[in-house]
């Protein structure tokens, strides 16, 4: 267990909260725009979130070191950015959580070199199974978008209901 590593998993568990309240957030535009089709998919992805959220706190607190709990600590102790809202559209809200899947992926394939290199395998498991998620989150993302962009014949149109 290096510094490194410790320092990385804070940022991790602060950029899950993000994660998880992004998709919060995600869910209630969604919703509010009469978007069911894609509800579904961001309170999930907000589950699976806090899941990694819960996965690493405890692993932080067996290695002794104390997680980042204040809310106004998140954005400052996260390894990826928190997007704006604004003129939000389907497709823009897809292309923020993408960008935030693809952050989280590039900083779990960090983390699991870093704790492989260091011999640390019980993290390396969490890590890897988190980076599992990550993957496929994006993965359902770029499908998502994929279908909402073909029923919308390429154009974007905010407040036009997706059928599943
Ligand atoms: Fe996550
Ligand atoms: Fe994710
Ligand atoms: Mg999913």
């Amino acid at each position: 267990m290096t510094d490194e590593i410790v320092k990385r998993l804070k940022a991790a568990l602060a950029s899950e909260w993000q994660a998880y309240y992004q998709y919060w957030v995600s869910a209630v535009i969604a919703i509010g725009k009469g978007m069911p089709g894609i509800v579904n998919e961001f309170k999930d992805h907000a589950d699976e979130e806090k899941e990694h959220a819960d996965l690493i706190a405890e692993r932080l607190y067996q290695l002794g070191e104390t997680p980042v709990f204040r809310p106004s600590d998140w954005e400052a102790n996260a390894d990826c950015p928190y997007p704006h809202y604004d003129g939000m559209t389907t497709l823009v809200l897809l292309d923020q959580n993408l960008e935030a899947e693809k952050c989280a992926v590039k900083n779990y394939q960090e983390l699991a070199k870093l704790t492989a290199e260091a011999d640390d395998f019980a993290t390396n498991d969490m890590v890897v199974e988190i980076l599992r998620d990550e993957n496929e989150h994006e993965t359902d993302l770029a499908k998502l978008k994929f279908y909402i962009m073909a029923q919308n014949g390429n154009q974007d149109s905010p407040n036009k209901p997706v059928n599943e």
